[in-house]
């Protein structure tokens, strides 16, 4: 499919509020494929199809195809163009709120393959990834920087809160780099390619992860602060009491929160837990 000529054909105009930038490269467009893994097994949910540059190829890769759009004008395009397939369900929906639990459900390998709307790609990855919906993997093209964040490790400048919270829950890698030439309209920014596959058990072992998440959240929120500052702030844990716990778990107070790794942190979490 050329990109730009059902673009044209539509006379189609492109939302920026919608983050709408489209690949217009066949070759990216396999290469997220193959990275994907997809086969004849596989039902893929696709989020935001766009004009179906990749639906087109996930129909005669995958078993099934759900594409999730938000945008009637799209509905409208892809209804046309995809109206002699069986193997698609286009659905009206925002990727933030639809139930994906009822189109994984019963089905035996789900995966989510998509060139994310990049302003709200961490939300979208943070939902399912925290629901689980039953996937078995999630392949996303999404900014550089945001990409590059999720399979940050510690002490380096892109260690953060999502990469702690992500690297919990999932396995996490970079399987391609995609340019912005790849795209129309081009956008300012550089693509990554992420994979993300749902890990059975996390790596670590926490009490309670709301805690776990909280105490992420705090250590992260004041970047350049000790951590035992910005525990006690974020937390609001006394200091006497904090000095102990952070004792106990066997770091220094003035070590920053992109020092520590996940055990750390777990371990830091269960005994916030059991001596707050
Ligand atoms: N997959 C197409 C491609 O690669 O050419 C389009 C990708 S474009 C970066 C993002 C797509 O997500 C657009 O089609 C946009 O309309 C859609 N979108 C934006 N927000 C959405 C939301 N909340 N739920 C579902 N789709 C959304």
């Amino acid at each position: 499919m050329d990109t730009r000529e059902i673009v044209k054909k539509y006379n189609f105009k492109f939302s920026k509020s919608l983050g709408q930038n489209f690949l217009c490269d066949e070759e990216t467009v396999d290469g997220i494929i193959k990275k994907a893994e997809v086969s004849k097994d596989d039902t893929v949910i696709e989020i935001g199809p766009g004009v179906g540059t990749m639906t087109e190829k996930l129909l005669n890769a995958a078993k099934f195809v759900y594409a999730v759009e938000i945008d009637k004008n799209l509905i409208q395009i892809l209804s046309n163009e995809f109206n002699n397939y069986d193997n698609l369900k286009i659905i009206e929906g925002d990727a933030l709120k639809i139930d994906f639990s009822k189109i994984a459900e019963g089905k035996k390998n789900v995966k989510v393959v998509a060139n994310l709307p990049y302003y709200i790609a961490t939300p979208i990855v943070m939902r399912l990834i925290k629901n689980k919906y039953g996937l078995k993997s999630i392949t996303v093209m999404v900014q550089k920087e945001l990409g590059e964040r999720f399979e940050a490790k510690p002490c380096s400048k892109a260690y953060g809160e999502i990469s702690v919270l992500m690297q919990y829950l999932c396995s996490v890698r970079i399987v391609k780099s995609v340019p912005s030439s790849m795209f129309i309209p081009k956008p300012k920014v550089d693509s990554v390619v992420v994979r993300l596959d749902l890990l059975e058990k996390p790596p670590v072992h926490v009490d309670d992860e709301n805690m776990f998440e909280k105490v992420v959240k705090s250590a992260f929120a004041m970047r350049r602060k000790t951590l035992y500052n910005a525990l006690s702030r974020g937390m609001g844990i006394e200091g006497t009491k904090l000095k102990e716990i952070l004792k106990i778990s066997e770091i220094d107070p003035k070590r920053r929160g992109e020092t520590l790794t996940i055990e750390e942190f777990a371990n830091l979490s269960d005994n916030i837990k059991k001596y707050f």
